[in-house]
């Protein structure tokens, strides 16, 4: 199981936990964990069928360090089917839309572990990890009502859950963006909501300095060239209602 270093300080340090395959017909996802100091966050842990290898995974990257909070992205199954383990397993917070507060617990959360499931209110908040103040920003309805991404400004990396997502390849980084392209296209022009939900997006995200944007399926996008193609794509991307006959 390859742990594949991101970024790399003494202090902060991103990992991408890879090739947690689901199996069979289940769609590849990506996990990612952010260490600060003796503390750390898992981004989007996954389901059942993940769930032992990222839990074993993430203890043994922590070391003496506890984690500490769970970020979920938006509701979806391959996000949050598993959080119930997550909580009963650490002491961790976790942290998701409150669009689905209380939706999430359907998915069999525990009592005890109920009080530690807290709402991202719409207009976003920071999730502190370690010395380092993460930023769950607004993405609503790319795809979910509720949703967000984790932005880390230690590391300069942008985790974009669905949106960039990719299928059906077997890279880790983007390299040729339009060959790429095929991979992405039919997924986002069914999955996210519309061309003005992108646009406020990308309107909010140029502001940010990004190094790596890292989508919770497929290849990440790496440096300010890729990454602005990538911007730029999906500003004039047609998808979801305005394709509506
Ligand atoms: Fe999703």
């Amino acid at each position: 199981m390859a742990q594949i270093t991101l970024y790399d300080t003494a202090s902060h340090r991103n990992v991408l936990l890879e090739d947690f395959d689901a199996g069979g017909v289940a769609v590849q996802a990506n996990q990612h964990v952010i260490l600060d100091g003796e503390e750390a966050i898992i981004l989007d842990p996954g389901g059942h069928k993940v769930y032992s290898r990222v839990l074993s995974a993430t203890l043994g990257l922590l070391g003496r360090g506890k984690l500490t909070q769970i970020f979920l992205s938006h509701q979806d199954p391959d996000i949050v089917a598993a959080v119930n383990g997550w909580l009963m397993s650490t002491d961790a917070t976790a942290h998701v839309s409150s669009l689905w507060t209380r939706f999430v617990p359907h998915f069999g959360l525990d009592r005890l572990v109920e009080g530690r499931l807290l709402p991202i209110p719409d207009e976003g908040k920071t999730i502190r990890v370690g010395k380092t103040e993460l930023v769950a920003i607004p993405a609503h309805f790319l795809h979910s009502p509720g949703n967000f991404h984790l932005y880390d400004p230690t590391a300069k990396i942008l985790y974009s859950g669905d949106l960039g997502a990719s299928l059906g390849i077997s890279y880790r980084e983007v390299s040729d963006f339009d060959a790429h392209l095929p991979s992405m296209e039919g997924f986002h022009r069914r999955y996210m909501a519309s061309r003005r939900a992108m646009q406020a997006w990308v309107r909010r995200v140029r502001e940010l300095p990004i190094d790596v944007l890292a989508p919770q399926h497929g290849a990440l996008f790496r440096g300010p060239a890729l990454i602005g193609r990538f911007l730029d794509w999906c500003e004039q991307l047609e998808c979801g209602v305005d394709l509506l006959a």
